[in-house]
C-alpha cells in the first residue's frame, strides 16, 4: 500500500465533512458522496511557476517522473518564465501523458492585452503562445475549443483523473484557509475597502476531489505545501470563469 495523505487533521477540520471514508483503490479516498484523490501537494519555487508545480503534482499522481527528467522536459520545450495553458500540455503530451486541453481561444486572446497581469509579456508572448496553437494537433498536443462544465470535471476525477485549472486567484476564496491579512488599510470589518487591487492574478490549481452533497470542490494550490483546499462549486465556477482564464483546464488522464 501507498502512503496516504496525512487527512485526518484535515478532516477534522473540514466543513465539507466527509462521512464514511473507505480505501478506494490505492491512491483515492472516496466517501459516500464525494472522492478526494490522493494527489500530492508540491509549492511552488517562485512567483511563476505555478503551472510547473501543478504538473509536478500530477506527474507525482499518476506517472512519477525524476526532477532530472522535468528538467530536461521543461528545458527541450524551451518553458520560461512565462508559462501557459498550452504550454502544460505539451509537457504533458512531451511526456507521454493522456491529456486534452479545453479553451474558449485557440491562440492568444487579444482583449487581454490591456490588461495588467497580461501587460509585461504580451507582445513576445503572443506569437509564440499562438505558433504552439497552430502546431499542437501535428506534434500529438490535444487541444479543443469547448467549454467544461462542473459536472464534466466532478465526472473526471470521480474516475480518478485530475485537472490543471486555470483560475482566477483574485476570485478563489477557500473555506479552510483563514482569510488572509488585509496590510492594504485598516478599515473595520465589514466596511468596503477602496484600495486598489488586481482584477485578475492568473493561478494554477489542481482539481481533485469534490463533495457533491455539501457542494465543494477539493483543489491543491501550489502556493501551500502543507494543505489540500476547498471552496464551494459556485466559488470555483466564478473564479475558472473570471474574465482572463479563457476557461483554461487541462485533463489528465490516470491510464497514461
Ligand atoms: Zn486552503
Amino acid at each position: 500500500m501507498k502512503p496516504f495523505i496525512s487527512i485526518s487533521s484535515l478532516v477534522t477540520n473540514l466543513k465539507c465533512s466527509i462521512k464514511y471514508l473507505y480505501e478506494y483503490e490505492d491512491s483515492t479516498r472516496m466517501t459516500e458522496d464525494g472522492v478526494l484523490l490522493n494527489v500530492p501537494v508540491i509549492r511552488q519555487l517562485y512567483h511563476w511557476d505555478c503551472g510547473l508545480a501543478c504538473s509536478k503534482m500530477v506527474l507525482k499522481y499518476l506517472h512519477p517522473i525524476s526532477d532530472q527528467d522535468f528538467q530536461s522536459a521543461c528545458w527541450e520545450l524551451k518553458l520560461t518564465e512565462s508559462v501557459w495553458t498550452i504550454d502544460l500540455a505539451y509537457l504533458m503530451c512531451h511526456l507521454g501523458i493522456r491529456h486534452q486541453f479545453c479553451t474558449q481561444t485557440l491562440g492568444v486572446d487579444k482583449g487581454f492585452r490591456n490588461q495588467s497581469f497580461y501587460k509585461k509579456h504580451f507582445d513576445t508572448e503572443e506569437d509564440r503562445v499562438n505558433e504552439l496553437f497552430v502546431n499542437a494537433e501535428s506534434k500529438g498536443v490535444v487541444v479543443r475549443k469547448c467549454s467544461v462544465t462542473i459536472h464534466e470535471i466532478t465526472a473526471h476525477i470521480e474516475q480518478g483523473h485530475v485537472a490543471i485549472v486555470l483560475v482566477n486567484a483574485v476570485v478563489l476564496t477557500c473555506d479552510l484557509c483563514s482569510l488572509p491579512v488585509k496590510y492594504c488599510c485598516f478599515l473595520p470589518a465589514g466596511q468596503k475597502c477602496f484600495c486598489r487591487r488586481p482584477e485578475y492574478q492568473g493561478h494554477f490549481v489542481v482539481a481533485c476531489g469534490f463533495n457533491s452533497s455539501t457542494g465543494c470542490i477539493f483543489y491543491n494550490n501550489p502556493a501551500y505545501a502543507d494543505r489540500v483546499c476547498c471552496t464551494s462549486i459556485t466559488n470555483f465556477e466564478e473564479a475558472r470563469r473570471s474574465y482572463g482564464t479563457d476557461e483554461d483546464i487541462l485533463l489528465v488522464f490516470k491510464d497514461s
